[in-house]
C-alpha cells in the first residue's frame, strides 16, 4: 500500500480566468519559459494556475496573492507555492489558522489542501531572478482581476509583498495611496479585508525581516474579521 495515499483532486481553475499553457502576452518570460522546457523538459514551465480548495471556488473566502513562481518552485511542481522554502511558512500558517490540512510535503500530489482559501500569483509565469517588469505586471493583471471577481464568497484577501499588494489595489480599481503596502497593514478595499505582509521568502525570513509570529499575526487579523462576516 502506498505511504501517500492519492489526495482528491483539486478543481481546475476554470480557462476563463487562467492563462493558456503558452501565453504570449510576455515575450521575456515566455522566452524564459522556453528556455527552461529545453533544460528541464520534465518540469511545468508554464503559467500557473490558481490553487484552488477542494470543494470549489464557492467556498473560497480568503485569497492569498504571491508574487510570481520560483523557477525551481511552482515553475516546477506547477502548484503555488510548491516546491521551493516560500511554501514551508505560508503552509505551516494557513494550516496553524484551518485555511489549510494535510500534509505538506512540497509535491503537487501531496496531501495538503485547502480550506476556505485559495492561493495565486500577481505574475503566472516565473520571471529571471523573480524580478517581473512593471510592464509584465500589469500585463498580467488581466487573470487576476476575474481570478478575484470569480470567488463569489470572498471576503479576505492576504497580499505578499508590495507588488502583489499593488497590483490586487488596481485590480480591485482602487487607488495605492487609499490603502498603502505595509506589513501588517489592513484596509478595506471593494468589500474586502485586504491584509498585507512582506512576502514569506528565504530572503526575508533568513534576515528577519519577516518572523513566523510577523506572519501569523497577519493570519490571525483575517480569521479573526472572517469570524463576524457572514
Ligand atoms: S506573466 Fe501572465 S500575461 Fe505574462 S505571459 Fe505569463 S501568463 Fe501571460
Amino acid at each position: 500500500m502506498s505511504a501517500h495515499p492519492s489526495p482528491a483532486k483539486q478543481p481546475a481553475e476554470p480557462d476563463a480566468v487562467a492563462p493558456p499553457a503558452d501565453c504570449p502576452i510576455c515575450p521575456r518570460l515566455a522566452a524564459f519559459r522556453h528556455e527552461w522546457r529545453e533544460r528541464e523538459p520534465g518540469w511545468h514551465n508554464a503559467p500557473v494556475r490558481s490553487f484552488l480548495p477542494r470543494e470549489g471556488a464557492g467556498s473560497v473566502r480568503l485569497l492569498v496573492v504571491g508574487l510570481a513562481p520560483g523557477v525551481r518552485g511552482a515553475n516546477r511542481t506547477g502548484r503555488p507555492f510548491t516546491g521551493d522554502y516560500a511554501g514551508d511558512l505560508l503552509y505551516s500558517t494557513l494550516k496553524h489558522f484551518g485555511f489549510a490540512a494535510g500534509e505538506f510535503e512540497a509535491r503537487p500530489d501531496d496531501s495538503l489542501h485547502l480550506v476556505g482559501a485559495a492561493i495565486t500569483n500577481a505574475v503566472r509565469c516565473v520571471p529571471p531572478e523573480n524580478k517581473p517588469t512593471g510592464q509584465e505586471i500589469n500585463d498580467c493583471r488581466r487573470f487576476l482581476s476575474p481570478t478575484i471577481e470569480s470567488l463569489p464568497s470572498l471576503r479576505a484577501i492576504v497580499t505578499l509583498g508590495r507588488i502583489a499588494h499593488d497590483s490586487t489595489l488596481r485590480a480591485l480599481g482602487a487607488k495605492l495611496k487609499d490603502a498603502p503596502f505595509s506589513h501588517g497593514g489592513t484596509h478595506e478595499v471593494g468589500g474586502f479585508l485586504v491584509a498585507s505582509s512582506y512576502h514569506c521568502s528565504r530572503y526575508n525570513t533568513n534576515t528577519g525581516r519577516l518572523t513566523e509570529a510577523m506572519f501569523h499575526d497577519v493570519f490571525a487579523n483575517v480569521a479573526e474579521h472572517l469570524k463576524v462576516q457572514p
